[in-house]
């Protein structure tokens, strides 16, 4: 049988459903009998004891492993367990041991992976199932792989609700299901919305169903609908209803906290709560299947999963094929805290920038510099001062260690399927006839982004399986020293570096034109090898004084304006997730005033103008009149509301929302509006009357946002001055 891979999970203890679309548009589910395995590694006579009291209840089997990466193989004993008893057998076996003789391998290795890695199967994949074996069709390294098969829904509801926050007990209106071409709403009983859902699912042979909310409270609120209306319900395409309970989390990724709920999966059909993924937040759909395939994670996991944990994959089913084992700690988290974050921080290079303005400067970036330093120079945990090439080992500049000649490591072996994809899809990106096709590949490319910035945040991280302190301080030396050759070579081809910072370069050279920066870029690239692409030349461009603070990435500061046209800006107000919409609106229409000046002169003439068009929306605020909707501010909490012990606006707006009855996790946007007078307070956007905001807040933050842009070019003073008229 052919078709794609839709979906796989465990159907019984021993089995394993796998979804199969065929080319005539018919879904099948192939039930193959399949185990996970655990392997248990001590000496020899120990195994062979243990193989004795397991042997009545498990399939074993004695075979060879590499259980230190890259050293001699070791028998072990391989152990079949089925679905849901990994951890139980494996406490048990430690047990026995007295917590001495054994150690465990591979407890932790999500078993749906497991299979896949088993048969090289990747979600999405073109397939040949026939004589208990598969065959796969097309290639985990095709850029072009099909994907129109794959019928998305929307579904979307209308609750009658008289509060804010809709319950379990309020009665459903509609549903709608959004598809590519039709739109199907719903809107009689609730008894026969209910009942018509299932059999349309089916009869529209819906493959994925995107919801908003639907792990927290969604499908649980149509689930629960169903039971009070005594009618059956069925989202998957098998008889199985998903465990209904909402537990949440709460996880640190790069210096924010995200907040999860335990997902609510379907059966051979694809649920994904946009809310719940930041994936699909990020990269859209798009994103999550180049995931699934790359990583060989279900769609369903991709989608809720951390990206480390995608990341995680990639690696495992590297070690995976070398027949390397995955070593068990009990309680591991598998995601980074906030003190271990720190060390995800690139520590590269920063050359101090004098703050002010710059005219013809071209861009030069390092494409994906760390993680090709990685993949260049072989850099894992393990390949970092390895035993057997003390003497002839690969050095490092700056910190001395050496790099492995002999064994290639996982790390390395991992990111070069990402790494080339993401290069070919940028390629492709820039010849892309369509606006579709620009959007399906930009996603991928993000998508991949993620997992090769992932994989370098990971390679410090103290639990990381195939990290290590070193590996991380290797990779930063080299992007060091990459860096500081490339501005030697700026500097002998008659080039001045305005500024460093990382993996990029602003240059300059009187009158040098466009041709000039690219050949540049072709003599560094010819020297260093490494990829460098010339991201424009800039009519002018700012500089601001960098804000470092040693526990986040640094943070750029500049905007400027491109001769093709394009602006660009980084770190100002314009770009935070945490300025409302009137501050953004501003700085950007100031952008788009200042991008066309070519000359001192034009730029303060235009900053002037700019200086008009400030007071106008010091006015609008001044009236009254800007809409609550340009006023909302929009910030994460880091901790629970009860753990803010100062007076914080998002926390108060949040202690507003958990009094009407929304549970508030650390991780969770609020969204509020700041009032009062004297006594500043926040209030949520649904419950703010027109002109009730705080006038003297928001005119603070529009002159803060006016003096980021204008102040380099005409100087502070005449900002604070209409801004102390009216503030006093
Ligand atoms: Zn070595």
């Amino acid at each position: 049988m052919q078709g794609w891979l839709l979906d796989i999970h465990p159907l019984s203890r021993d089995e394993v459903a796998v979804w199969i679309k065929r080319r005539n548009g018919r879904i099948e589910v192939e039930k193959i009998k399949w185990m996970p395995r655990i392997y248990v590694a001590g000496p020899f006579d120990k195994l062979v004891q243990l193989s004795k009291i397991l042997s009545s209840r498990y399939e074993l089997e004695f075979t060879e492993k590499d259980i230190h990466i890259g050293g001699s193989l070791e028998t072990v004993l391989e152990v079949k367990v089925p679905f849901g008893e990994r951890k139980k057998l494996a406490r048990e076996i430690l047990d026995i041991g007295n917590y001495r003789f054994y150690s465990v391998f591979n407890v932790d290795l999500p078993s749906i992976q497991e299979f896949l890695y088993y048969y090289n199967l990747y979600p999405t994949a073109y397939i040949d199932y026939s004589n208990n074996s598969f065959k796969i069709l097309d290639n985990v390294e095709d850029l072009h792989y099909d994907t129109s098969w794959i019928k998305i829904a929307y579904l979307d509801v209308k609750i009658s609700s008289s509060n804010l926050l809709p319950s379990l007990q309020d009665k459903l209106t509609e549903i709608s299901l959004k598809l590519q071409d039709e739109e199907i709403v719903l809107d009689s009983s609730e008894e026969s919305i209910l009942e018509e859902l299932s059999r349309i699912l089916d009869s529209l042979d819906v493959d994925v169903i995107i919801t908003e909310c639907g792990d927290s409270f969604l499908i649980p609120y149509l689930y629960y609908r169903s039971k009070v209306n005594n009618i059956k319900l069925r989202l998957s395409r098998l008889d199985h209803k998903p465990r209904l309970e909402t537990v949440s989390k709460s996880y640190f990724s790069y210096g924010r906290v995200y907040h999860k709920f335990k997902g609510l999966k379907f059966r051979g059909r694809i649920h994904i709560d946009s809310f719940n993924s930041m994936l699909y937040q990020e990269t859209g759909i798009d994103g999550i299947i180049e995931i699934s395939r790359v990583c060989r994670i279900p769609i369903q996991d991709a989608s809720r999963y951390t990206i480390g944990s995608c990341m995680s994959s990639l690696q495992y089913y590297e070690a995976y094929k070398l027949g390397i084992l995955l070593p068990w700690s009990p309680h591991r988290e598998n995601y980074m805290s906030g003190r271990q974050l720190n060390i995800a921080d690139r520590g590269g290079l920063i050359l101090d920038v004098k703050p002010r303005i710059y005219w013809n400067v071209g861009e030069i970036d390092f494409k994906s510099l760390y993680p090709m330093l990685m993949y260049k120079y072989n850099i894992s945990g393990e390949t970092i001062n390895c035993e057997c090439c003390r003497d002839g080992g690969v050095k490092i500049p700056e910190v001395g260690y050496h790099i492995c000649r002999r064994w290639r490591g996982i790390v390395p072996r991992a990111i070069e399927l990402p790494l080339k994809k993401r290069l070919q899809y940028k390629k492709l990106l820039r010849e892309a006839s369509t606006p579709h096709l620009r959007q399906v590949y930009s996603r991928r490319t993000d998508a991949l982004k993620w997992i090769l910035v992932t994989a370098f945040g990971y390679l410090g991280f103290r639990k990381a399986k195939f990290g290590s302190r070193e590996a991380h301080l290797s990779v930063c030396a080299l992007a060091r020293d990459t860096l500081i050759k490339a501005i030697k070579i700026v500097e002998e081809s008659g080039f001045k570096v305005v500024h460093g910072l990382v993996d990029s370069l602003w240059i300059v050279k009187e009158d040098a034109v466009d041709d000039d920066y690219i050949k540049l870029v072709e003599i560094i690239e010819d020297r260093l090898k490494l990829p460098v692409s010339y991201e424009g030349r800039y009519r002018w461009i700012i500089f601001l004084k960098s804000k470092i603070n040693p526990f986040k990435p640094v943070n750029n500061r500049y905007f400027g304006a491109l001769f093709n046209g394009t602006l660009k800006y980084r770190g100002i107000e314009a770009r935070r997730r945490d300025a409302p919409l009137i501050v953004k609106k501003m700085q950007l229409k100031m952008l788009e005033k200042l991008s066309r000046a070519d000359t001192l002169r034009e730029l303060k003439e235009k900053a002037l103008e700019c200086l008009e068009l400030y007071r106008e929306y010091v006015k609008m605020i001044v009236l009254g009149e800007a809409s609550i909707e340009d006023l909302i501010i929009v910030r994460s909490l880091s901790r629970h509301t009860r753990e803010y012990v100062n007076r914080v606006l998002h926390a108060t707006a949040a202690r507003k929302l958990e009094s009407l009855g929304f549970m508030i996790e650390p991780g969770q946007s609020v969204k509020y509006v700041v009032t009062g007078g004297r006594w500043i307070n926040a209030t949520l956007p649904q419950l703010c009357r027109m002109g009730e905001y705080s006038v003297r807040e928001y005119l603070k933050m529009l002159e803060r946002a006016a003096k980021t842009i204008l102040e380099p070019i005409i100087g502070g003073k005449k900002i604070s001055s209409i801004a102390l008229k009216i503030i006093g």
